[in-house]
């Protein structure tokens, strides 16, 4: 069923400061995918002039000092702890750099921060690594769920192998009750991320950052409808670099696309079931 009442669940919005959260490096590979230099730097008023009034969202900063980025925990808190009913913040990990243990425990008991972010790619570690099972085991014991990036990028320092969903297998089946959330349908290893989402009760994955791709993403969901997965998928924008708004017009747009000559179209209502599904409860947050 759709809860079109309690709104939309954006799973997927970064907390980002032009100042402060990126270095030059990532400044430069920013700006050459996005043909000149953007300022990330997230603002509420903006997010909320782009999203349904009712719209509850989870908020990421973000942690891989490889790719040059580094958003503290606190900017986070301080920022969602300015809208409680409307967003709430997940503290960032990047384990391969000293004192990580130190930041999991300071953001979720000190600041109360309720998910955790990884970015394995960015940050150059391969998140089925036992070596980082003491991460996973605190988040599956203090029902923290994470949201961790799977799928490609434009920063040229962040290796692909460690993009791939199938790295979050090994993961799931140590951590059966952590709640994860594979990014972007592991976008363009879509296939994967559904086979993986498949496997495991408590695996989901985002559609955020899609849109702009619409014959990948209709195949995508296409695809995820074959596989009977589509009530894993949740919705998510990737603010800043999209918005709540233009992320459900292109789901829709995608929705309509009439299909295939011989095969079932897109069920245009599981899509819509997937852009009001309330993903809080799913993940242990509501
Ligand atoms: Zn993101």
């Amino acid at each position: 069923m759709s809860s079109r009442r309690s709104g939309i669940v954006d799973v997927h919005s970064h907390l980002f400061r032009q100042c402060c959260d990126f270095d030059d490096a990532f400044k430069a590979e920013s700006a050459r995918a996005h043909d000149g230099e953007v300022d990330l730097t997230v603002r509420w008023a903006d997010y909320a002039a782009s999203s349904p009034a009712n719209t509850r969202t989870i908020v990421v900063g973000g942690k891989a000092r490889r790719s040059g980025l580094w958003v503290e925990d606190k900017a986070v808190a301080e920022y969602v702890a300015a809208q409680p009913d409307r967003l709430i913040g997940y503290l960032s990990i990047d384990p391969t750099q000293v004192g990580w243990q130190d930041e999991l425990r300071f953001g979720h008991q000190e600041l109360g921060l309720r998910g955790i972010k990884l970015m394995p790619m960015y940050a150059g570690f391969d998140p089925g690594d036992p070596q980082y099972d003491p991460l996973f085991a605190y988040a599956e014991a203090n029902g923290l769920p994470i949201l961790v990036h799977t799928g490609t990028t434009f920063v040229s320092a962040a290796p692909i192998a460690y993009a791939q969903p199938r790295l979050l297998d090994p993961v799931a089946i140590r951590h059966p009750e952590l709640r994860m959330v594979l990014a972007h349908l592991g976008h363009p290893f879509e296939g994967e991320c559904i086979a993986v989402i498949r496997k495991h009760p408590h695996l989901y994955a985002d559609v955020s950052a899609l849109h702009y791709r619409p014959f990948q993403l209709w195949h995508s969901l296409r695809l995820a409808q074959d596989y009977g997965v589509l009530h894993k998928l949740l919705f998510g924008s990737d603010y800043p670099f999209t918005t709540v708004d233009a992320s459900v017009a292109g789901l829709r747009a995608v929705a309509a696309v009439p299909g295939i000559p011989g095969l079932p179209p897109l069920d245009q209502d599981a899509v819509e079931e997937l852009i009001f599904r309330d993903a809080l409860p799913l993940l242990g947050l509501s």
